[in-house]
C-alpha cells in the first residue's frame, strides 16, 4: 500500500513511516516541520519507498494531488503536547479542527481509508479507569484552556464517523495514550523525555502536582506496529480504538525509576500546577486504557514496559550518532511545494 501520513516528521509519525516501510509499503510524508523534524526521518533517507512533502495540511492544491497518488491516508498532523496547547489555544483549535475538515474532505472525493489519531485526552476528566472506547466523555468548562484540545480532538472524531455514517468514507479511529520512545521532545511538555534529560543535567526532575496522579506510557514501537496494523484490516472502518500500555504508574513512581536508571544523584522537585501551566489548569487523576477491543480485532499486546522506554530514550540521547537538521535537510530530496510551485510528485 502506499500510505500519506500527515504528520510524518513528527515523532509517532516518523516511527509509523519506519515500520510502513519496513512492511513493504510506500509512505508519503507530508509536514510543515512546525513541531516535526527531517532529523526525525534522517536514518530513512535513503529509503526509495518514503517521500517527503515539506509543506502544510492547510495547502489544499497539495493535499488533493498527495492523496490522488496515495491507497490511505495516516493523518496525525496536530497541535501536540500540554504546554503547546496551553500557550497556543487558537493555533491548537485551528490547526486540529480545520486540518481535519480538510484532510477529511479530500480522502472523501477519492474514498481513501482515513486513519486518524485522536487521544486519550477526549476521556477528560472521567474518574473511572480504566477508560473503554464508549464511555462518555467528561471535559472541563472553556475556561480551563486544557479542554480547547479534547474539544477539538473530540470534534474530529465526530466529523470523521459522520464520514462514515453518511458517506461510507472508510475511517478508523486511533485514542493514543501516553506514547513515549526514542526522538520524542520534551520541549512540548512530554513527562519522560523531560525527566531523562533533567535527570542527564543532574536534575531535578521537576513533578507537576503532588506526583500521585497516574499515566500509562506505550513504547512507540508498540503503537507504531499497532497503526500499520489497522491501516491493513477493513474490520477496523467505522470503529474507535484505545492504543497503548496499561500498565499504570504515578508521576512520583516515574521520577524514581529515572533516577534509579540514569541518575540516582538528582534531586525530585515538586511544582504546583499553577506555577507550571498558569491558573485553572486541571490535571487528570487517572489515565489507563482498556485494551479488549484492539487485542480482540488485530492481538495487540504491549510489549514494552516503561523500563524498556527508559532504557531506549536513554540510548538515544547518547550524542555521538545525532545529525544535525540542517545536514538532513540537505540530504532529502524535499518536495517543497509552495503555492506558485505544485507538487510535482515523485
Ligand atoms: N508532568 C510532570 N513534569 C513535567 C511534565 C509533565 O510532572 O515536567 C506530569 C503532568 O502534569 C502529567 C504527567 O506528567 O500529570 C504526564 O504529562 P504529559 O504532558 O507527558 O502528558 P499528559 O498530561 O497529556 O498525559
Amino acid at each position: 500500500m502506499r500510505i500519506l501520513i500527515t504528520g510524518g516528521a513528527g515523532f509517532i509519525g516518523s516511527h509509523l513511516a519506519e515500520r510502513l516501510l519496513s512492511g513493504g509499503h510506500e509512505a508519503t510524508v507530508l509536514d510543515n516541520l512546525s513541531t516535526g523534524s527531517l532529523e526525525n526521518l534522517a536514518h530513512l533517507r535513503r529509503s526509495r519507498k518514503l517521500h517527503v512533502a515539506v509543506d502544510s495540511i492547510f495547502h489544499e492544491r497539495v493535499l488533493a494531488k498527495l492523496v490522488d497518488r496515495n491507497d490511505a491516508v495516516a493523518h496525525l498532523a496536530a497541535a501536540v503536547g500540554v504546554k503547546l496547547v496551553v500557550e497556543h489555544p487558537v493555533r491548537t483549535i485551528e490547526t486540529n479542527i480545520h486540518g481535519t475538515e480538510i484532510v477529511l474532505r479530500h480522502a472523501a472525493r477519492r474514498k481513501r481509508p482515513v486513519l486518524f489519531t485522536s487521544s486519550s485526552e477526549v476521556y477528560g476528566k472521567s474518574a473511572q479507569a480504566p477508560f473503554s472506547e464508549d464511555d462518555d466523555c467528561v471535559l472541563g468548562a472553556p475556561t480551563a484552556g486544557r479542554w480547547a484540545y479534547a474539544t477539538s480532538k473530540l470534534i474530529d472524531e465526530c466529523l470523521a464517523l459522520s464520514y462514515w455514517r453518511e458517506q461510507r468514507l472508510p475511517v478508523v479511529i486511533v485514542r493514543l495514550f501516553n506514547t513515549s520512545g526514542p526522538r520524542q521532545s520534551g520541549r512540548y511538555g512530554m513527562v519522560l523525555p523531560r525527566f531523562i534529560e533533567q535527570a542527564l543535567r543532574g536534575g531535578p526532575l521537576t513533578v507537576y502536582g503532588s506526583g500521585r496522579q497516574t499515566r500509562s506510557f506505550a513504547h512507540v514501537d508498540d503503537v507504531a506496529g499497532a497503526l500499520v496494523r489497522l491501516l491493513e484490516e477493513k474490520r477496523a472502518w467505522g470503529r474507535i480504538f484505545n492504543l497503548g500500555n496499561d500498565e499504570e504508574i504515578t508521576i512520583n513512581a516515574l521520577a524514581r525509576e529515572v533516577r534509579r536508571r540514569v541518575n540516582p544523584r538528582a534531586a525530585v522537585r515538586h511544582i504546583p500546577y499553577a506555577v507550571a501551566y498558569g491558573d485553572g489548569f486541571e490535571d487528570m487523576r487517572r489515565r489507563v486504557p482498556d485494551l479488549a477491543r484492539i487485542r480482540r480485532l488485530i492481538g495487540y499486546r504491549p510489549r514494552h514496559n516503561v523500563e524498556d522506554i527508559i532504557d531506549s530514550i536513554l540510548e538515544h540521547l547518547k550524542p555521538k550518532r545525532r545529525s544535525q537538521e540542517p545536514e538532513a535537510r540537505r540530504e532529502f530530496r524535499i518536495q517543497n511545494n509552495s503555492a506558485r510551485t505544485p507538487y510535482s510528485g515523485s
